[in-house]
């Protein structure tokens, strides 16, 4: 990596970025593979529509970086890659559509292995195995365990932020309540936290919040919602340098790919008090989870490796606010120590299957 920011990028910053197009069936995408020290590059496949093709590749690239600095800190032996699929025309044909996706990845020989991310589904990662492309698992959804991943960065936040051991009363303000946020939501509604939900898929939103017995939000920023925690699980980059000034919460934690617009934003919230657990530390769960059932870990195992996203969270507090540092700097650090000791002993590479 030649610089360290998740969030800007020189034109030489990824180790390889491969256009891919098939005009028969309107495929356009792109893979990004950051890097691949610690392992090959594992992330997901966004498939939505963009502005520009170019959006599309900086989105690709950004998400890619996060992707290395999310495995490294979870201790797993990947790298970052993440690829993005151009939605244009309604796909007739799905299955033709991945499995031909499936080749061209194929093409990286497992340096990019892709799992599933906005737009995509297990089903779609089936297809394009029979494409040739290297998949770690397709049974199972991973959402609920990045959701359960969220919820013990929110406790290890809380703890250090608002001194309880308890989420009892806690208000948690969920923006989006899809895959993980509804998981979340759910999870929190257990431990006994006040909820505020916001969707813009209103009818699944008031449904839940009738069901969790919580606040439902309609058209609401996000800055104007007081509460314990904002728990962002929509979309990306939903704080930038003003909503930084305005947010009215003491932790930011959630699953959302890529929260911030830049790094100096969480200059910004550390100035206010505000906790904020950078998003590949929080949302690392489903990862943890598909590397353990492919590696046959049991059910317990993979509960302890969810839980240990907690015991991270709180030392990278720990150690921002003992050296005066952001949490995503601490959390890039200790990122990059794994990243720059297997660069210097290259021999420890690991295969997918160590
Ligand atoms: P999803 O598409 O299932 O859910 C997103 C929800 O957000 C939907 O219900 C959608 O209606 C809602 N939404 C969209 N725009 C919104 C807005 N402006 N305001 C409020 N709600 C809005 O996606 P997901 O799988 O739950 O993932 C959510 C986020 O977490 C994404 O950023 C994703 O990249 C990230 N993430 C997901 C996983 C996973 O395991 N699914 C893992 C890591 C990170």
């Amino acid at each position: 990596m030649a610089d360290i920011s998740t969030t800007s990028f020189g034109t030489w910053s990824s180790e390889q970025l491969i256009l891919c197009s098939d005009d028969s069936l309107g495929l356009r995408a792109v893979i990004a593979i950051d890097d691949t020290t610690l392992g090959n590059g594992f992330g997901g496949v966004r498939f939505r529509a963009y502005p520009t093709p170019e959006a599309g590749i900086t989105e690709a690239r950004r998400l890619a970086r996060a992707m290395t600095y999310k495995n490294a800190a979870a201790g797993l032996n990947y790298g970052g890659a993440k690829s993005v699929l151009f939605a244009g025309d309604p796909v007739s044909d799905r299955p033709a559509f991945m499995r031909r996706y499936g080749e061209f990845i194929a093409r990286t020989g497992s340096a990019y292995m892709p799992g599933v991310d906005m737009g995509t589904t297990t089903d779609d990662l089936k297809w394009m195995i029979e494409g040739g492309a290297q998949v770690l698992w397709v049974d199972d959804d991973p959402s609920p365990a990045t959701a359960t991943g969220v919820l013990h960065s929110i406790k290890a936040a809380v703890a250090a932020t608002l001194d309880s051991d308890s989420l009892a009363g806690t208000h948690v303000f969920i923006q989006g309540v899809g895959h993980v946020g509804e998981s979340l939501a759910r999870q929190l509604a257990a431990e006994g936290a006040r909820l505020s939900l916001m969707d813009t898929d209103r009818e699944r939103m008031e449904q839940l919040a009738h069901e969790l017995e919580a606040q439902p939000l309609f058209d609401t920023d996000v800055t104007e919602v007081e509460c314990d925690v904002f728990a962002p699980c929509a979309i990306a980059r939903v704080i930038d340098p003003t909503t930084a000034e305005r947010l009215q919460c003491r932790v930011v934690a959630g699953a959302a790919n890529d929260t911030l617009t830049d790094d100096n934003v969480a200059e910004t919230l550390h100035r206010r008090g505000i906790t904020y657990v950078p998003d590949f530390l929080a949302n690392a769960g489903g990862v943890i989870d598909v590397d353990g059932r492919h590696h046959g870990k049991s059910h317990d195992e993979r509960t302890l490796a969810l839980e240990a996203i907690g015991d991270r969270v709180g030392s990278v507090i720990d150690t921002a606010r003992k050296t005066g540092i952001t949490t995503v700097q601490a959390a890039q650090q200790y990122a990059r120590k794994r990243i720059d000791s297997a660069r210097s002993n290259p021999a420890d590479r690991k295969t997918p299957d160590e």
